[in-house]
This record gives C-alpha cells, structure tokens and sequence, in this order.
C-alpha cells in the first residue's frame, strides 16, 4: 500500500530477503491506514496501535452476511441503478458524470479477467452504495509477494487494512471487498482533502483499527467513496509494471466503470495523503493515460 519516503531505507534493507517482505508490508500496511506522521517510528507505532484496537468482532457476522450477498451482487452488477442516485453536488470529480467507454456490461468484462473471489468480513468498515462511489485510488503493494499471500497477511497482521482488488504481475486479480463495502485502504490524507476531492468523514465507516495520526493528515473521507486496486510492486527496484499486469488494471477499471455506469475518478494514493509511496513513479505515464483514456496504454 504505502509507507513514507522517510522509511524508504529500513523498507529497502528488508527487501534483501523474501522472508521479510512480509514484514515489509507490514510496515507499509500499518502506513496506509493508519498515516504517516512523518518520522522514523511512526510505522511500528501505528501497527501497534492498530493491533491494540482490534477489537472488531461484533459485526462480523452482519458483514459475513454482507459480504455473501455482495458476492451475488458482484455476479450480477447490472441489477443496480447507480446511476440514478449519483449526488452531482458533493464532489469535484468531474469524470464522475462520463459514460462508461466499454459497452459490454460488468458481468461481460468481469468474465474476460482472471479474477478469484476471496472475500474477508474483516476488512469490511461500511456501506458503499453506488451514489457514494467517486474514486478509484491506485496503490503499490510494497512487495513481492503475490496477491493471496498478501490477503492473507492483511488478515493476520490485525491491521483492518485492504484493498477492494490486488493485482498479480502475471495479470490474475483476487477481490477480497465487495465493491460496495468500504475497504480501509486510503487512510488518512491531507488536511483539507477531504473539501477538494468533494468527500466527507462519513459515519459509514466504522473506523474500526483507524486513529489520527497529526494535524496534517486529519481527512478520512476518501475510503467511503472510493474502490482501491493494489498492484504487486515494489518501487524501488524500478522493475516497471509487466504489461500482463497493466492490461489487467485496464480491464478491472473497465468492470468497474461498467458496474456503476460512470467514470469514477482515478487517482493514486499519493494524490489522497502526500508522501505516499505508491504509486512509484514508473507508473505515472500509465496513470496519467487511465485518467485520460481508462487505458495504461493510451489506446
Ligand atoms: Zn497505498
């Protein structure tokens, strides 16, 4: 997900052995939602903190339920109507309001991907019907690991922390949040984030493992209006994006464009709280072309 630039060289040191990504992706896990405060220790520290609040289990059954009907939803999207219910008022995301450039529907795109279902009640914080929808945030997942292995750390690390998608170099996707649950995958961003990209501190999200972490970084709007893709990736060996990977993104931003009938705006999550890792920057000309043409290629 993300860590500091400030943690860059213990993340680095770590990568030395693949037995440590883990514990490297606990540190960037720990970073992603819980935030940065900017100093050497703020990873650890918020990882223990997020632990010592893990306390989540009284809605676990609701969200199992949820999570089991969301399944069927995601199995047949085109049942919803969301495009009926978008607030035009609450944000600036213009794109919001574009139709959707792939005319097939979700269900049609969805079968097109290498795509598994691995869906975890845990990291469910929320509601997200579809007229809360704005943004599709774009992460790096800080490691090598590959997608279900970094699932499965999300769920024992005790962080609450996830992404709606995570996305394999070889281009297979595992979804472990429903599209319209709240994933605690943005964290916090900067002060004043949540007025510019038009999102509010909903009381959908329960905020379960989350906790302020300075002045700077106060908005937790983002997570209750956005989707987060993760992409298996490690900035700092500037290996770049296999193209398998990068035509999988493209084809997950189409599924998700199609189920809700608009354009939700991309960003990366980097945009949301400054200082943020992900995503590095050999990916930026391929941001820039999916925010332009919901392509990585520009095609
Ligand atoms: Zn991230």
């Amino acid at each position: 997900m993300t860590f500091v630039r400030h943690n860059m060289p213990r993340v680095v040191a770590c990568m030395t052995l693949t037995a440590i990504c883990a514990l490297t992706l606990a540190v960037s896990l720990a970073g992603c939602d819980s935030g940065s405060s900017g100093d050497a220790t703020r990873s650890v520290d918020a990882g223990a903190e997020v632990q010592a609040d893990t306390t989540q289990g009284e809605a676990t059954q609701t969200q199992a339920d949820d999570a089991a009907a969301s399944t069927e939803g995601e199995d047949a999207p085109e049942s919803q109507d969301p495009n009926g219910e978008v607030d035009e008022t609450q944000g600036s995301s213009e794109a919001s309001s574009a139709s959707v450039k792939d005319n097939r529907t979700p269900a049609e795109i969805r079968a097109t991907l290498n795509i598994t279902e691995d869906f975890r009640e845990e990291f469910i914080h929320g509601e997200k019907p579809a007229e809360f929808q704005k943004y599709i945030v774009m992460h790096d997942t800080e490691g090598e690991g590959e997608a279900s292995n970094v699932i499965d750390w999300w769920a024992s690390n005790g962080n609450l922390v996830a992404s709606h998608f995570v996305v394999n170099k070889d281009g297979s996707i595992v979804q472990c949040v429903p599209l319209d649950k709240i994933a605690h995958h943005a964290g916090f961003g900067d002060a004043g984030h949540n007025e510019s990209y038009g999102v509010t501190d909903e009381s959908r999200d329960d905020k379960e493992g989350t906790k302020p972490i300075g002045d700077w970084a106060p908005d937790y709007g983002m997570n209750s209006y956005s989707v987060g893709i993760e992409m298996v990736h490690m900035g700092e060996t500037h290996e770049g994006y296999p193209e398998e990977q990068l035509k999988a993104v493209d084809g997950l931003i189409a599924y998700i464009d199609a189920y809700y009938g608009f354009q939700s705006d991309i960003i990366e999550h980097s945009d949301w709280r400054t200082g943020n890792s992900d995503c590095s920057e050999e990916f930026q000309p391929f941001l820039q072309n999916l925010q332009t043409t919901r392509t990585h290629d520009g095609s």
